[in-house]
């Protein structure tokens, strides 16, 4: 049966290129949304931060973590979120065009599944999008690094956005007095306007819009049964300091 399946065309086949990730490494999935700059206006998402768009992409996450046993840890902030794969994953033989591209289509059409919970009433107006793309860490260090780079990434938007729409909303400046007033600012500019000019201060915004969120997996013993059962649970803290690490040492410790 297979040779009859065979056609003269089959030679096309040859033209595929092989893409297997480097054992041995952590594989790190970012996926970010196309364009949320846009799509974030169209639906009207609250400034600086929409909690239900936080909570949805959130949603998404977990339906990538339960789907792949081997993600272990996923961190997500803004329309981005990353997915962490044990090093010595076999997963689809370690092919990234595979990886890449089931871990982005199930994120997209599970932000679509559940956008009605999160959104009730609000109609999506067209279908979005995530681009996802595959990055491999040698060492421990370089993986905790790149967390520490997204984490501080949210911190540094989330700073600049809250200040940015206080100027706006509540001090009345145009969009373009706003970036004009904060070009060239340090963070502790942006903390003293905040401060000073609309009683705000930062440290006291909520957790999930400063740190974002990290989704952990982990393995729970049910106390009669003794059955294992896995639970995914949101956590909004400092990733960059050694206490998460040292706190959840298993991660680091496969
Ligand atoms: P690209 O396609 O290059 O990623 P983009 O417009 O998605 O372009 P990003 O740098 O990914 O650019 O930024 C995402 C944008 O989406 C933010 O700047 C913000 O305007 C908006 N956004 C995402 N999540 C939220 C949220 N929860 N609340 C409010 N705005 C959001
Ligand atoms: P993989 O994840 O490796 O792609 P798969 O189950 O999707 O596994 P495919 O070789 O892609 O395997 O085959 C797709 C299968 O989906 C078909 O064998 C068929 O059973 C089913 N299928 C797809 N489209 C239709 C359709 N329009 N009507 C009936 N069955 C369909
Ligand atoms: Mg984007
Ligand atoms: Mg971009
Ligand atoms: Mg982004
Ligand atoms: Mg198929």
């Amino acid at each position: 049966i297979s040779k009859m399946a065979k056609s003269k065309f089959e030679y096309v086949r040859g033209f595929e290129t092989e893409d297997y990730l480097l054992p041995n490494c952590w594989i790190v999935v970012r996926i970010d949304g196309k364009d949320f700059h846009k799509f974030s206006k169209k639906h009207n998402f609250e400034k600086p931060n929409d909690r239900r768009a936080l909570s949805l992409m959130n949603r998404a996450a977990v339906s990538v973590m339960e789907e792949y046993k081997d993600v272990l840890l996923g961190y997500g902030q803004s329309d981005e979120y990353s997915f962490v794969i044990r090093k010595d994953s076999t997963i689809y033989n370690r092919r990234r065009s595979k990886i890449t591209t089931y871990i982005s289509s199930l994120f997209s059409s599970s932000y679509v599944y559940y956008w009605k919970d999160y959104f009730n009433d609000i109609k999506l107006k067209y279908p979005p999008s995530f681009d996802s793309r595959c990055i491999l860490y040698p060492t421990n260090e370089n993986l905790r690094d790149y967390l520490s780079w997204r984490q501080a990434d949210c911190h540094i938007n989330n700073l600049y956005n809250t200040t940015f729409w206080a100027l706006v909303l509540k001090g009345g400046l145009t969009n373009a007095e706003a970036e004009k007033r904060l070009c060239g600012t340090l963070s502790s500019d942006k903390n003293e306007i905040l401060f000073s000019e609309f009683d705000t201060n930062y440290n006291n915004e909520a957790l999930i819009y400063r740190k974002g969120t990290i989704l952990l997996k982990k393995r729970i013993k049910h106390p009669t049964t003794g059955k294992n059962r896995l639970v995914i649970y949101p956590l909004h803290e400092d990733l960059i300091q050694d206490v998460f690490w040292r706190t959840n040492s298993e991660i680091l410790e496969i």
